[in-house]
């Protein structure tokens, strides 16, 4: 045995329960190695033994021929004494000393090709087995209680393998070998219709009895991945009124589920990269650009809105259910079971008392889910992904940091919550847990957080959240912080420091970021979102600012963009005339109410809102006065000035230095003037989307100017306007400007805890 050598090869990354040790055990029975593998806390463990070349050999695979799913970290060896002996072994998974490095749980994925042809294929003998999955597909994030993944630690735990799934289970040749969620009909959860006065149907019966429920224009409460969907048959225009009065959900649009790709393309145009993301592992819901084929839909699906939420099947359960045939839907809304606002319902006695008013029956099962992870939602943007919220398929996979931070949380903002724990040269975000102004999501917000440190071994030293000192997040933070330092992060500050993150700057030269919104708490007390910011990691300079509008009374004022527009008409010095739109909006007594506190500066506060100036002039175009759901009258103020050629602009004003100052005004005026010589609504979206471009072109310009800098940061969820980040970018990029946009993390909210993380960290 003269020219063995021993190996220990220590594997790091999303490296369980992605099929790593049956690759490794594949790969090293092939060189013809002897030795083991086997998972710890820390990773992958693997010791051979063979010719130096072929130990070798395994090495370089193991860096670079990794199974589809897996993503390695590090790769290390060490040289061990040989001992002989023949034959690979998987070993059985010891949690381990605690050795400081860590293993990363990895996400759940849609159901893989493999397992829909077995699926489809009456000979299998896990023909139309609803949970049916393997390793490389199926539950993964969202039934996992613990690591080392293996079974135990998981919801499948309550579900012994029959014969036939442990021998695939123990068979390296099978792809299900070490499958953790594998089952079959004889082992496995069982699909059950639970319809209130009837008795349940189970397997094949439910699915069958389901379909036609859809059919007839029921809502049914489904069983996914994350959570429950309500679904009904989305061409049945009462079913789906009856969805949105029942769900409370006002005009804000709701997804649709179609079989597959060629489906999606009868609603909508798809390009290659849309395509990739609707077909891909993960998911998500996947927001196009209308197509003619969407007129055939019921109009309540997403009333006003220039875009469909499409996404295909994930889960077994979800094939089942759109396979063609005996008059069932072809395409189903598919929304979050919940009331608005509230977390997904993901356990079995609360979806039964929850959804109770929503939903006329439940398809459920008993493989519990652990944790609640909502769909993510995504669009393209100019060819590149812009995500609009980062949740199932991505959680809990690491983000790579550009420079280590110590151990540290995140509790992200006040809506759209996301939180991210941090350590070393990673930070994990949670799934997408909710807006936290109701007690059902802190809990949830809670919940998150404890998972996320116990399955990244992370123990925050400290805690980061924003610097609104009302919102409930923060309050949270302080209650949570046990004697831990809570720091405080100003919210544009954090919303460019996330696009920093995500793009691998190190923070050494700053950047000038853009952070444009609806709200966030300034460090004058004002409330800010039309942002530029010099900054790094460290600190910011406030180089240029929207410039201040009273904004009265808050929540109102959101709710009703006609309030923003009058308050920009008074800001402007223009007076309320009854032919402008938001004036005949405005009841008369709130008329009068608005004048004097406007005039008195009474129970307002300044902004500096690009969200709210967008609310103001879709007011004004006459596009809507009264929203349902947050950014409503700007997402249809971009739909109308879509496919508008560019014909005009409006330029702001801009005085002062130090910050610059971008005066509204002259855009208010020539808005009016316009529909006053009656341009057309969408003439006058259009131009108002290139007068923003126009200005952050500018604003950069002078910036750069005076600085020298030359990398622009984009962020904050005004930049979800495809429109305006694709005209921004373009002006940018033609002016030389290095462009940075988020493409891994929403611009929104959703993607605030990284930002709070690495100035929190390194500020
Ligand atoms: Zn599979
Ligand atoms: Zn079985
Ligand atoms: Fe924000």
């Amino acid at each position: 045995m003269s020219g063995r050598v021993r190996v220990r090869y220590r594997v790091t990354g999303v490296v369980q329960g992605v099929g790593f040790r049956p690759f490794v055990y594949v790969t090293a029975t092939g060189l013809g190695l002897s030795g083991s593998v086997g998972n710890d806390s820390a990773g992958v463990l693997a010791e051979v033994e063979g010719e130096p070349a072929d130990v070798e050999e395994l090495g370089r695979r193991l860096a670079t021929g990794a199974p589809p799913l897996a993503v390695v970290e590090t790769v290390t060896a060490t040289g061990l004494p040989v001992t002989g002996g023949t034959g690979f072994t998987i070993a059985a998974s010891d949690a381990g000393p605690a050795t400081g490095a860590r293993t990363f749980a990895g996400p759940d994925v849609a159901t893989c090709a493999d397992c829909l042809r077995e699926l489809a294929d009456p000979a299998d003998r896990r023909y139309r087995h609803p949970f049916i999955s393997c390793t490389n597909c199926g539950p993964r994030f969202s039934v996992i209680r613990d690591l080392p993944y293996d079974r135990p630690a998981t919801t499948m735990a309550g579900f012994p393998m029959c014969a036939a799934c442990a021998a695939e289970y123990a068979d390296p040749a099978d792809r299900r070998f070490h499958a953790q969620p594998i089952a079959c009909a004889d082992c496995g959860p069982v699909l059950e219709l639970a319809v209130p006065g009837t008795a349940p149907r189970f397997r094949d019966e439910a699915v069958t009895a389901t379909r036609r429920l859809l059919a007839e224009g029921a809502i049914v409460a489904v069983k996914g991945l994350g959570g429950y969907h309500l679904a009904c048959d989305a061409r049945n225009p009462a079913a789906v009124a009856e969805l949105r009065r029942r769900k409370r959900r006002g005009d804000k649009p709701f997804a649709v589920m179609v079989a597959d790709l060629a489906a999606a393309r009868s609603l909508a145009e798809i390009s290659d990269v849309e395509a990739a993301l609707l077909g891909g592992p993960r998911r998500p819901v996947v927001l196009l650009a209308r197509g003619p084929g969407t007129s055939a839909l019921a109009a309540d699906v997403a009333p006003g809105s220039p875009d469909l939420g499409v996404l295909l099947p994930y889960t077994p359960v979800h094939v089942l259910l759109l396979e063609r045939g005996d008059g069932a839907p072809d395409c189903l809304v598919m929304t979050s079971g919940n009331l608005g606002g509230e977390p997904i319902c993901s356990r079995d006695d609360d979806a039964a008392a929850r959804l109770a008013p929503l939903a006329d029956a439940w398809l459920r099962h008993d493989r519990p889910i652990h944790v609640p992870v909502d769909d993510s939602v995504t669009r393209v943007i100019d060819g590149r992904e812009a995500p609009v919220r980062r949740s199932r398929g991505h959680a809990p996979l690491p983000v790579a940091l550009p420079v280590p931070v110590p151990p540290t949380l995140a509790v992200g903002a006040e809506l759209k919550n996301t939180c991210a724990v941090g350590q070393g040269r990673y930070a994990w975000l949670s799934q997408h847990i909710g807006d936290t102004d109701d007690l059902a999501t802190l809990e949830a917000l809670t919940a998150s957080a404890r998972h996320l440190e116990h399955l990244t071994g992370v123990t925050p030293e400290s805690l980061v959240a924003d610097a609104h000192p009302g919102y409930r997040s923060t309050a949270w933070a302080r209650r949570s912080a046990a004697g831990r330092p809570v720091r405080t992060v100003q919210h544009h500050h954090a919303h460019v420091a996330s696009v920093m993150a995500e793009h691998g700057l190190d923070g050494r030269d700053p950047v000038i970021g853009f952070a444009f919104d609806g709200t966030g708490y300034g460090t004058d007390g004002a409330i800010w979102g039309g942002e530029v910011l010099v900054a790094d990691y460290k600190g910011f300079r406030r180089a240029a600012q929207l410039g201040y509008v009273p904004l009265p009374g808050g929540d109102a004022t959101v709710q009703r963009p006609y309030r923003m527009a009058l308050a920009h008409l008074f800001a402007a010095g223009l007076p309320w005339a009854p032919d402008l739109a938001p004036i005949r909006a405005c009841p008369p007594e709130e008329r009068g109410v608005l004048a004097h506190q406007l005039s008195s500066g009474f129970g307002t506060v300044p902004t500096s809102s690009m969200g709210r100036l967008f609310d103001a002039v879709a007011a004004l175009a006459g596009v809507r006065g009264v929203v349902d759901y947050e950014a409503q009258a700007a997402i249809e103020l971009e739909g109308l000035a879509r496919g508008v050629p560019a014909d005009g602009t409006y330029a702001f004003g801009l005085t002062g230095n130090s910050p610059l100052v971008a005066d509204a005004g002259p855009v208010i005026r020539s808005v009016v003037g316009d529909r006053r010589a009656g341009v057309p609504a969408e003439v006058v979206a259009a131009r108002f989307h290139a007068g923003v471009a126009d200005l952050v072109a500018e604003l950069a310009g002078r910036i750069r100017g005076e600085t020298g800098l030359h990398t622009v940061v984009l962020g904050g969820g005004v930049f979800g306007n495809a429109l305006l980040l694709s005209g921004a970018r373009r002006r940018l990029e033609g002016r030389g400007f290095t462009v940075l946009t988020p493409e891994q993390l929403p611009a929104n909210d959703g993607g605030l805890a990284l930002g709070q993380l690495m100035v929190g960290a390194l500020g």
